[in-house]
């Protein structure tokens, strides 16, 4: 046999390691928490959220996905979750999902697909020549849910595609574990991120100064 024979049968025999059987630790919730918190994708303090409210914590997923480490880790985490599920798609909605998809399809390994679906005349789309074949089993994964919208609308589409929806994984679940769908749902991280009103805001109401995350001095 050549050494050009073996390097493919190699490749072969790796390719046949059934998915659910490679090893993933799991991510304890402190470890994930502390990587939120380093990226400063959590922030702790005093601020006023896109809606005018007032709170005591931030969430910026973008922040904690720009180190492709944590992303990976991340990734990794939710692939564990679903590892027993066989499943051939991860898809993700743009744009929260589009990193998210491609490492949890890196971590489930073997011939896994990423895609992402975006909107298109208002409506959630496979664009891009990205398909789904009737019976795929597809696990939906997103950064962030508040009312989990995104998410459904991506599950509705899968749906209409034949694809078999087998699970939706999340990094952080800011419902405080109250959104549910018609399949499991995975969540790294469960926050439930009280937002008040500036009369009722018990931070104001300290003298603690408020901040505007995402802005920059001028
Ligand atoms: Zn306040």
């Amino acid at each position: 046999m050549s050494t050009q024979d073996r390097s493919e049968k190699d490749i072969t025999l790796i390719n046949q390691v059934p998915p659910e059987n490679r090893l993933i630790e799991p991510l304890p919730e402190e470890k994930a928490l502390a990587m939120f918190r380093q990226s400063q994708a959590l922030l702790e303090g005093h601020f006023r959220l896109t809606s005018g409210r007032h709170s005591n914590q931030y969430m910026q997923c973008a922040q904690v996905l720009q180190y492709p480490a944590y992303a990976s880790r991340l990734g990794q985490e939710l692939a564990r979750r679903f590892q027993k599920e066989d499943v051939q798609v991860v898809i993700g909605p743009a744009m929260g999902g589009v990193v998210l998809a491609q490492e949890v399809a890196r971590a489930l390994g073997g011939s896994v697909r990423s895609l992402f679906a975006e909107r298109e005349n208002g409506r959630m789309a496979l664009r891009r020549g990205f398909w789904l074949q009737p019976g795929e089993k597809v696990l939906i994964v997103e950064d962030v849910i508040t009312t989990g919208g995104s998410v459904q609308e991506v599950l509705e589409l899968v749906g209409q595609l034949g694809g078999k929806p087998v699970g939706v994984g999340v990094l952080v679940d800011r419902s405080g574990g109250k959104v549910q769908f018609p399949v499991r749902k995975e969540a790294v991280l469960t926050l439930d991120i009280i937002a008040y009103t500036e009369e009722t805001c018990p931070y104001c109401a300290q003298g603690l100064p408020i901040v505007k995350p995402g802005s920059r001095p001028v």
